[in-house]
């Protein structure tokens, strides 16, 4: 097997001193979809975090394609190609949409997406191109923080809860977005918490309980009641 693009082995992470994270250890293949599943404060946005470079862990080892990337900053990472999509959006609300989406380029990295490439895969963001981003609504927000990743480029991109307080038909366009990520190559690992979506999206799913991966399987060797059960912690 070739080595991972992400590797991560016994990551302790947490804020000042509260630990968040316990020996994490965790392996994402190249073109992987895994999706992290677990009840809130699991964990899930940190891990992600620590992956990014936007939290140092205390203890640990973040490899990113063969690389030691633990000590490099978040803004070193995404120039190396791991884009986050954090909880909340944070567009800067008074540019335009395009350019919020130029922001993403800054990482430099050459690759398929450009602003021509993210209006193709989503007409809604492309229609709102000179509106601020203070004037969207929640979920063009969203759509357009997703694009705004993949103007960087990523050869990971992290997902934190895009769907959250969003409407069903705004996560179904979301949705209908990733096939296309996937098919450029780009590695994704997503949080959600709407289990039937995990299964229909994840080539893998962790659950985190209590800052612990206790639970990593194909999802097709998965049921929901496994899944059910590792987030309840009754396993
Ligand atoms: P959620 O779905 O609620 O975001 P999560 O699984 O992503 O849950 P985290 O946000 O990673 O969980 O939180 C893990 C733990 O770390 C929780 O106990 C949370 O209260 C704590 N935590 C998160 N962010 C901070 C912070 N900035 N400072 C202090 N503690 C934090």
């Amino acid at each position: 097997m070739s080595s991972p693009l992400l590797h991560l082995d016994a990551i302790d992470a947490g804020y000042g001193d509260f630990q968040a994270l316990f020996g994490i250890s965790l392996d994402v293949a190249e073109g992987e979809l895994l999706a992290l599943v677990g009840a809130n404060g699991a964990g899930k946005s940190t891990l992600l975090r620590t992956v990014a470079g936007a939290l140092r862990p205390f203890s640990g080892t973040v490899r990113f394609d063969g690389e030691d990337v633990t000590a490099l900053p978040d803004i070193h990472r995404s120039r190396k190609g791991i884009g986050l999509v954090p909880e909340g959006r944070r567009l800067f609300p008074s540019l335009t949409v395009e350019e919020n989406l130029r922001v993403g380029a800054a990482t430099g990295r050459k690759g398929p997406w450009d602003l021509k490439k993210v209006y193709e895969m989503m007409p809604l963001v492309a229609d709102r191109r000179t509106r601020k981003a203070a004037r969207l609504s929640g979920g063009e927000q969203q759509a357009v923080a997703i694009g705004r990743a993949l103007m960087g480029n990523p050869r990971l991109l992290l997902l934190d809860e895009v769907s959250l307080g969003l409407a069903p038909l705004v996560v179904e366009q979301l949705y209908t977005a990733l096939p296309g990520i996937r098919a450029e190559g780009t590695t994704v690992v997503l949080v959600e918490q709407d289990l039937t979506r995990t299964f229909a999206v994840a080539d893998r799913i962790a659950c985190v309980l209590e800052g612990r991966v206790v639970l990593t399987a194909p999802a097709a060797d998965l049921t929901r009641e496994q899944v059910t059960a590792a987030y309840f912690g009754t396993l």
